[in-house]
């Protein structure tokens, strides 16, 4: 398994691979910088198909923790691990544990928090090995509420770039917590709203709360609305689906939207769609955690995720300055406040 040499390794610090036999446990910790302070990123406990998967996930999600943190002003730096396997037949308390210990291994240069295939009740668990732990039950709690308000942010700022400041209609991939919280603040704000999703009962959710259409999972990249927002999965942005989308602006939570960053940023831009950032519209989330770990208090944080808005509007003035995509001028900018 190639590290260093693959294309997805960016500088990182420190990539750690860890095995617990009694367990089951195969991890990956990878922090990609703590140049801003100890480094952040959830803990997602996923059925990968290989060991290179789980690598090329850890690497790219750690990347962008860090962007995310820089550009959200926040002083920490950006991590991801990953935990091989299937969470519904794996996880036990044993194995949490043992990952725990492996968290506590990096003496506070890692600090760990919820991520897919994890609950807050299994960073309990985590916690009893490690004190290196965030998003325990009571504390931070749901950060969904504040991912969905920094998206409605951050589609804010698309429509007053692109749209000049008409937001009418939007279709979420995906209605999960995220997916609620933002479609709540554009419910109230009269945008027509449509849905896809894998989950009936979510979809049922859309359409009777928020007074949202279904569309079908393949229907939705050819509605002609303002916004496409995937607040899924990861990867739906790719040869297949970009040469459908008929929105103007791609803008959504999901991590790592675009399959392959550079290519598939490029394809939105030569199709005159606007995309805007992951990490920059979902950093609601790690801002208001950041509340918890006493690093702001209140006030601050709300401050933090309005200037979501200008974090997104500076970044989109600065791709039209330099040519570029606005996720290499995210870039730019995150390299710049590490450096
Ligand atoms: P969630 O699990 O509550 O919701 C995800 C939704 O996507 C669910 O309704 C699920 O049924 C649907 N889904 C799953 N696979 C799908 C597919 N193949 N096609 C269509 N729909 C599918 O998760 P969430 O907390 O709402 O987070 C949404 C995304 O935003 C995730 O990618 C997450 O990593 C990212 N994110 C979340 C936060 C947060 O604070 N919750 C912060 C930053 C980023």
């Amino acid at each position: 398994m190639s590290v260093f040499e693959q294309d997805n390794f960016s500088d990182h610090e420190h990539v750690s691979f860890f095995c617990d036999k009694e367990t089951g446990l195969k991890a990956i910790i990878a922090i990609h910088s703590t140049k801003l302070g100890a480094s952040g990123g959830g803990t997602r406990f996923f059925p990968y198909e290989n060991s290179q998967d789980a690598l090329v996930d850890a690497l790219r999600l750690s990347r962008a923790m860090s962007y995310k943190n820089a550009l959200a002003g926040l002083p920490y730096g950006g991590a991801k691990s990953v935990i091989i396997g299937d969470h519904n037949t794996m996880k036990n308390e044993a194995l949490l544990e043992a990952f725990g210990r492996c968290v506590d291994r990096l003496g506070g240069k890692y600090v760990c928090a919820e991520d897919i295939g994890m609950t807050p009740d299994d960073m309990v668990v985590i916690n009893r090995s490690t004190p290196y732990v965030v998003g325990l039950p009571g504390k931070s709690g749901d950060t969904s509420p504040p991912t969905g308000y920094g998206l409605y942010k951050a589609m804010q700022a698309a429509a007053d770039f692109k749209l000049g400041g008409n937001l009418s209609s939007v279709a979420i991939l995906g209605f999960g917590n995220v997916g609620r919280n933002v479609a709540k603040h554009l419910v109230e704000k009269g945008v027509e709203l449509f849905v896809a999703d894998i989950s009936e009962e979510n979809i049922k959710l859309a359409v009777d709360s928020y007074g949202a259409k279904e569309v079908s999972m393949d229907e939705i990249y050819g509605l002609d609305v303002d916004i496409l927002a995937p607040c899924g999965l990861g990867g739906v942005l790719n040869d297949e689906t970009i040469p459908r989308i008929k929105a103007k602006v791609v803008c959504g939570a999901a991590n790592n939207q675009l399959l392959e960053t550079e290519k598939h940023g490029e394809m939105l831009g030569d199709r005159n769609i606007l995309f805007v950032p992951d990490y920059i519209a979902n950093a609601g989330g790690v801002i208001s955690a950041s509340g918890e770990v006493g690093t702001f208090n209140q006030e601050q944080v709300e401050e933090m995720i309005e200037n979501i808005y200008n974090t997104c509007t500076n970044v989109f003035h600065k791709s039209l300055e330099k040519g570029c995509t606005p996720v290499a001028a995210a870039e730019e900018l995150g390299k710049k406040i590490l450096a």
